[in-house]
């Protein structure tokens, strides 16, 4: 059985192979109304500055702009001659003796090569007298020292995030290319399913899976494709998997552990299906399954709702990110200190629903009592899933351990 890391690696390797050339397809979106309808997306062009940044010497500080060598020494006193302010430079130049009055965001004066802090000085009638010495280059950004003109400003394969919009505005971008985002259908199996709005009887239970695959999908960049539900008998699932397959990416929950009624791997396997793997060592959501059906990557999730949610981050997520055009990279977990020891039963990697907090600053996290992989109240109580690596079972508190945040949550 593949350890969570192998597996996650076959998805990336097969997806990459497979789907990566030629690159997706794309979309100009004109968001200068709305900058969050590029939120989140992933940029398929190379942004470049149109000029350089500052597109002139850029005071960071408001204060007097002089020439170092007149205040060489605390105490010095200059004569004030004008004032530079944002938008608005000052038309002379600096000549010995004299300053100007300048505002953050300004621009230096000619002559000038370095800023007095207001704080280090006061007026005097027409004069300024500095309580501290000029530093050469002091308080202002030289132009195109941030960014050239013509250089990269957002590479091609990122996600749009609020920094990467303020760039881009800067720029003068108002639209950019980004990759469509891929469609990921959802289809959830079992007999025993009800939809959200009926009323179950005792034994049957609400579809909760396709809630929150949706909402995960959605989190990761992908266009959710709602199908519904379908029973747990072969020629049903045949037509529903069929219609699945006209998304960009296929889930399918439910039906894949190997109980008498898991017919789904049966079903793509009849279709044409390659599976990868179909379980990886961990827990929740050993029974997981990828494979390529007719082109498209299929991923087999068990039906147990917290299995769902840790086998959709773990292994969905690159599939969907890769069909975006975004760059694979290692699952992103963080070091938080455990609040109590822990002994989970070898031989999987364990997937705990937990709780990160930062009493004194300092990451700290607690795993949830839960019922296991059907408790969704479990993970509701926490922020993230305490990762227990299969090679390492027992912990002592005090341990540092990875974490996997919830997604969206930080
Ligand atoms: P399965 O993977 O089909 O064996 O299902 C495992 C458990 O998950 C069973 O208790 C199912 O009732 C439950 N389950 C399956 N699909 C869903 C779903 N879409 N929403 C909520 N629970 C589900
Ligand atoms: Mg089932």
């Amino acid at each position: 059985m593949l350890s969570y890391e192998a597996a996650r690696g076959k998805v990336i390797e097969v997806i990459c192979a497979r789907r990566c050339a030629p690159p997706p397809p794309t979309e100009t979106i004109e968001f200068a109304e709305d900058p969050t309808k590029v939120l989140g997306r992933i940029v398929a062009e190379d942004v470049r500055a149109d000029r350089n940044y500052p597109p002139f010497n850029r005071s960071t500080r408001d204060g007097f702009a002089l020439r170092a060598a007149d205040a060489a020494q605390a105490g010095a006193k200059l004569r004030l001659i004008g004032e530079s302010r944002a938008g608005v430079a000052f038309g002379g130049m600096v000549e010995p003796g004299t300053c100007v009055q300048i505002m953050t965001g300004a621009a230096m004066p000619r002559g000038a090569n370095s800023i007095v802090m207001n704080e280090h000085a006061r007026t005097q009638g027409e004069y300024v007298v500095l309580d501290e010495a000029a530093r050469e280059g002091a308080h202002f950004v030289l132009e195109g020292q941030e960014t050239r003109v013509g250089e990269s400003v957002i590479a091609r394969g990122k996600r749009l995030s609020y920094a990467e919009l303020a760039i881009a505005a800067q720029v003068g971008r108002s639209k950019l290319v980004v990759a469509k985002k891929p469609r990921v259908a959802i289809l959830s199996t079992g007999d025993e399913l009800v939809t959200v709005e009926q009323t179950p009887t005792k034994y049957q239970i609400r579809n909760s899976n396709n809630v929150s695959l949706a909402a995960q999908i959605a989190l990761a960049g992908g266009e959710p494709v709602m199908l519904g539900t379908a029973p747990d008998n072969l020629e049903e699932l045949r037509v529903r998997i069929g219609k699945a397959l006209d998304a960009d990416i296929v889930t399918i929950t439910g039906g894949v552990s190997v109980g008498k009624y898991d017919l789904v791997e049966q079903v793509l396997r009849e279709m044409g299906a390659e599976f990868y793997f179909d379980a990886v060592a961990i827990r929740p959501g050993k029974p997981a399954v990828f494979g390529f059906c007719q082109g498209k990557p299929v991923f087999g999730l068990p039906g147990n709702p917290v299995s769902t949610m840790v086998t959709f981050e773990l292994f969905v997520v690159p599939g969907i990110e890769l069909l975006s055009g975004h760059k694979p990279h290692p699952l992103a977990l963080l070091k938080a200190k455990l609040a109590h020891p822990l002994n989970e039963k070898p031989p999987l990697a364990h997937f705990l629903p937990a709780r990160v907090s930062w009493p004194e600053g300092e990451a700290v996290v607690e795993a949830i009592h839960w019922e296991g992989s059907g408790d969704i109240g479990s993970v509701v109580k926490g922020n993230c899933f305490l990762v227990v690596h299969e090679a390492r079972q027992v912990y002592a508190a005090g341990e540092m351990v990875d974490i996997l945040p919830r997604r969206g949550l930080f």
